[in-house]
């Protein structure tokens, strides 16, 4: 009885104890959380601290770095002189009843001696800047890109200067676009881009069919450069023997004769001069080219278009831009093919981007620098 009675109070006493335990292990659960949570807040907070000022340092660092670089432009020659043509420019655009003589004539007596072109026309070059030719081995059409070195020094000149286009200086570096394998369905759209823009390019063709003649015309009669490309551009048949090769660019330019009045004189070998499908050793046919007074480019800046389908047209253009600017002459390959439509999309960008950068866009001529993978010279005379 007693001990049923002790034995009752024990069992009250441990049970008060468990509820004792519950509640200190509630307090202590709810402790543990409102410390893990300041933990958190300690720690996302000094990280807060540390990381955001270095961010904030480091861009303001770069700002600093840019503004710079501005001050240092705008301080120097070219900056000085640069801010004085644009103010000159808007003065003149302010007032009505200025000429543009005005404006010819400010722009010359800030420039000094150097020359001013009061038409659209480009200054051109002495022409007859000549470059060591570039040893680069090319495997395919496109790999590869040819760097050429000690290039003729830049000669700086304002080019284009009318009251009408924005002022713009040149770097004195020439970029020549070439298109190969058209005519396409692109051809048209391509034609239309260059015209807007009052830019002259080269396309090396291809032997099409009479629904494409046309454009052959429109190259010639819109001032571009029209080059030999093969007639088939089908290596195995166009590079099985000498005789296939001479009768492939004699059909094609018999059939540019026929339909534009003109020859060409030009050419390019379908994969480059260094390339590794013909069946015979390329000097072969550069002595049919030497003996027929064709000059043949190759190209040392491409834009990856026929390399990698599904290149934006910004990353073709920075492709371009960043070969153009290690090279003072650059021959650009670039496609007209009916699987190619990021060319035409990405040229009124390209455009628009060498020009704001300075370059001067011309077609090929006897004056462009010969940039050939494999040298003419290598064969003799
Ligand atoms: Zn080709």
């Amino acid at each position: 009885m007693y001990e049923a009675c002790g034995n009752a109070n024990t069992m009250g006493n441990i049970k008060r104890t468990g509820e004792n335990m519950a509640k200190i292990t509630r307090a202590q659960l709810a402790q543990r959380k409102r410390i893990e949570f300041y933990k958190k807040i300690i720690v996302y907070g000094f990280l807060v601290m540390t990381i955001l000022p270095i961010f904030t340092s480091l861009f303001l660092f770069y700002k600093v770095g840019q503004l710079e670089k501005k001050l240092d432009y705008a301080l120097s020659e070219q900056g000085r002189d640069y801010l004085t043509l644009q103010s000159s420019r808007n003065a003149l655009l302010d007032n009505p009843n200025a000429q543009s003589g005005v404006f010819v004539e400010s722009v010359k007596s800030v420039l000094g001696n150097a020359e001013v072109n009061t038409n659209s026309t480009k200054s051109t070059e002495d022409g007859t800047t000549e470059l060591p030719l570039a040893n680069t081995s090319v495997d395919n059409e496109g790999d590869n890109v040819a760097t050429t070195e000690g290039a003729a020094k830049a000669n700086e000149e304002l080019a284009d200067v009318t009251p009408e286009a924005s002022v713009a200086q040149t770097n004195g570096k020439r970029v020549y676009l070439t298109f190969d394998d058209g005519p396409s369905i692109y051809t048209g759209q391509i034609l239309d881009v260059l015209k807007a823009n009052n830019v002259k390019a080269t396309f090396f063709v291809i032997g099409r069919d009479e629904e494409f003649y046309s454009y052959y015309k429109r190259i010639v009669d819109e001032g571009h450069t029209i080059g030999l490309h093969s007639y088939s551009h089908v290596y195995q048949d166009f590079y099985a023997s000498k005789e296939s090769f001479a009768e492939e660019l004699t059909k094609l330019n018999d059939l540019i004769y026929n339909v534009t009045g003109t020859k060409s004189s030009i050419f390019r070998f379908p994969g480059g001069s260094s390339n590794n499908v013909s069946s015979l050793p390329v000097q072969e046919y550069i002595d049919y080219l030497n003996d027929n007074d064709i000059d043949y480019y190759d190209w040392n800046s491409l834009s990856g278009d026929a390399v990698t389908n599904g290149l934006s047209p910004q990353q073709l253009v920075n492709n371009i831009m960043n070969d153009v600017s290690q090279n003072e002459d650059s021959i650009v390959l670039m496609h007209d093919l009916q699987t190619t439509h990021t060319t035409v999309e990405s040229l009124q960008l390209l455009i628009d981007t060498l020009k704001r950068d300075g370059y001067e866009i011309l077609p090929i001529d006897e004056n462009t620098p010969l940039i050939q993978h494999v040298a003419a010279e290598t064969v003799e005379e």
